[in-house]
């Protein structure tokens, strides 16, 4: 038989995954690897689909999405951030990783590089790999808030560069970019001419900081902004994002569905229509829920004198595990045969988190310190002397 893709089959897995895999069938594991919401899509949204389906929303929508919902969006983008966008710079997505790699796809021809942060999420490596397109990495300085190292970033760029992604608030980080980040970002792709692509799946979760499009600031229309329904309203299994971006890139990513999704969900998408355009409470109180965890979190691993990089936003908080000895083991393995605890490797997500594990703040109270508990007590049973 002829062989398979080689590109694809070389697809490097997430290391999430491979920890998932290892600890499926261990007893008395607490879990704080997985990035999803643990309570369920609230009630008001599943009445939404429920309505739908009996409606006769069951059939296939136009590629780029139902116009009620592309509305909605615009309506909600105006609410929240005074932007103005029209229904058709709006492409409704199979989720928002749907819509990344549509974008990507619509921009980026095999050969060509993108900039991907480090740490950042190990599926914008996959994406473009996937496509025969190159990812280069761009250092975020763990110290400075975990932004993006202007000067790491002129190094990374080459003429062969066609866009950046962005991602604010940060996966794995919680990073959270300030305007002036934006505006420096925004001025380096336009000097050297790449488009942005702005990954803000997390923009209903911000703790300190308030959340900037880079939307806001483009004047010459290269950057696509992605944003999700997943995070902010619990809704990860429904499959439903967006991306807004010029119109004539719009276009693109549209006709670039059809071979792919051809549509997301008729049903999904009444229901992110009730999610984004009735009162925003849930994701507030959320927000709120995911901020106490953190600072719970954050006085424990202090008290036991362990560094952790504090989160503005999003669910996830890195630790420091540079102090801690595993004799060459992967220090998320070694946590996870001896004390019971399943966390990201910081690898997963680049050479810079390569001493780091992440720790998901979307996990019920008790279980999360719990946790925190145990990787005080190893990380102080492992201190390297
Ligand atoms: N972008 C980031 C940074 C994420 O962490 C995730 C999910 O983990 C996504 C995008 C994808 O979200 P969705 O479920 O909408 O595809």
């Amino acid at each position: 038989m002829k062989a398979l893709s080689e590109t694809r089959s070389a697809l490097p897995r997430s290391g999430i995954r491979e920890i998932m895999d290892y600890s499926a069938n261990m007893p008395d594991v607490i879990h704080l690897e997985v990035g999803e919401p643990n309570v369920n899509t609230p009630l008001h949204i599943r009445e939404a689909a429920f309505s739908a389906m009996n409606d006769g929303f069951t059939h296939y929508t136009p590629n780029a999405g139902l116009l009620s919902l592309r509305e909605a969006i615009s309506g909600h983008l105006e609410r929240q951030y005074a932007l103005r966008v029209k229904a058709d710079q709006i492409v409704v997505t199979a989720g928002a990783v749907n819509a990344l790699a549509a974008t990507v796809l619509s921009l980026v021809e095999s050969g060509e590089e993108v900039l991907i942060p480090d740490p950042g999420w190990p599926n914008y490596e996959q994406i473009i790999l996937s496509q025969e397109s190159i990812p280069k990495r761009y250092k975020l300085s763990p110290d400075a808030g975990f932004v993006p190292d202007m000067a790491d970033l002129e190094h990374a760029v080459t003429p062969n560069t066609k866009a950046i992604i962005i991602n604010s608030p940060g996966n794995p980080t919680g990073g959270v970019l300030r305007e002036e980040n934006i505006k420096e970002l925004l001025a380096f792709a336009s000097r050297h001419d790449l488009y942005v692509i702005s990954d803000e799946v997390y923009d209903g979760i911000v703790f300190e900081e308030k959340h900037i499009s880079p939307l806001s600031y483009d004047t010459e229309g290269r950057v696509i902004s992605v944003f999700g329904f997943s995070k902010n309203y619990a809704m990860t299994g429904w499959r439903v994002g967006y991306a807004v971006a010029p119109q004539r890139i719009a276009a693109i990513i549209s006709k670039v569905l059809e071979p792919l999704i051809s549509c997301a969900s008729s049903v999904s998408q009444k229901a992110a229509e009730t999610a984004i355009s009735s009162p925003q409470d849930f994701v507030r109180e959320m927000c709120g829920v995911y901020k106490a965890r953190r600072d719970h979190s954050y006085k424990l691993l202090e008290e036991a004198g362990i560094k952790a990089f504090k989160p503005k936003g999003a669910f996830y908080m890195m630790i420091d595990f540079s102090d801690v000895e595993t004799n060459g083991e992967n220090p998320a393995l070694a946590l996870l045969k001896e004390s019971g605890v399943a966390v990201a490797p910081g690898a997963t997500f680049g050479s810079t988190a390569k001493q780091m594990i992440r720790i998901s703040l979307a996990t019920e109270d008790s279980k999360l310190f719990e946790g925190v508990r145990r990787i005080c007590d190893f990380a102080r049973k492992h201190k390297r002397k």
